[in-house]
């Protein structure tokens, strides 16, 4: 069965907005990224896998492939086809493998084969799209950025937190919405709540603290 799209929310208004970030953060006060790495290389490599794939079968392929190139220079002597050999379990594997490669060469050749520190850098890199690069830059350089993801887009228009018709909307909604002191961490909080909450085919509002402020009109509460 497909995944339900979002239904149609009214917007949320604005002074709820934190209220319901405060009680789906209190559910999950430690949010965090369930991506497994050490710095922002293998932080970037990791989401670079992750596109199409879940979080646990890229941290499966990483814990070989880290080991073997914990940095730029060892994946660029890995080589795709040794790239190929750790992450063959997760979807669009050869591609993936190219970009691991071609992104760690430009990391070396022209950013001292550190990870920038820059938008536009992260999104010329092979394999990095916005979404990527709001990720590293949120959680390796501290800044509040929202990375929408399928989670994400679906929690904004079905909340009614940030409707939009395409991820940029909502992503554009949730920055100009969302309180600037809790914009960071609510990329992991909405990410965690849309993964074992508020699922796509069922949400489970029955158990859901943040109800009272959800615009859901469908809301199961037993
Ligand atoms: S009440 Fe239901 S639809 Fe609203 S955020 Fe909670 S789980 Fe999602």
């Amino acid at each position: 069965m497909p995944a339900a799209a979002p239904r149609p929310a009214t917007r949320m208004p604005r002074a709820d907005v934190g209220p319901f970030l405060q009680a789906i953060a209190a559910m999950r006060p430690d949010a965090q990224t369930e991506l497994a790495f050490t710095d922002p290389y293998t932080l970037l490599v990791a989401v670079v896998l992750s596109a199409q794939a879940t979080d646990a079968s890229v941290n499966k392929a990483t814990v070989g492939l880290f080991a073997e190139a914990p940095g730029p220079a060892e994946m660029v002597v890995l080589g795709a086809e040794g790239v190929s050999r750790h992450i063959r379990v997760i979807g669009l594997w050869q591609a993936k493998a190219r970009n691991v490669v071609a992104l760690s060469e430009i990391l070396l050749r022209d950013h001292g084969g550190q990870v920038p520190h820059d938008r536009a850098a992260l999104e010329a890199l092979p394999g990095v799209g916005r979404k990527t690069a709001n990720v590293v830059l949120n959680v390796a350089f501290g800044e509040a950025t929202m990375a929408v993801d399928t989670h994400i887009f679906r929690l904004g228009n079905r909340t009614g937190i940030a409707p939009g018709k395409n991820v940029r909307e909502v992503e554009d909604g949730l920055v100009a919405r969302i309180p600037p002191d809790m914009l960071r961490q609510a990329h992991h909080w909405l990410i965690l709540h849309g993964r074992y909450v508020c699922k796509a085919r069922r949400p489970e509002c029955w158990r859901c603290a943040a109800a009272a402020w959800c615009r859901f009109k469908f809301k199961e509460m037993k």
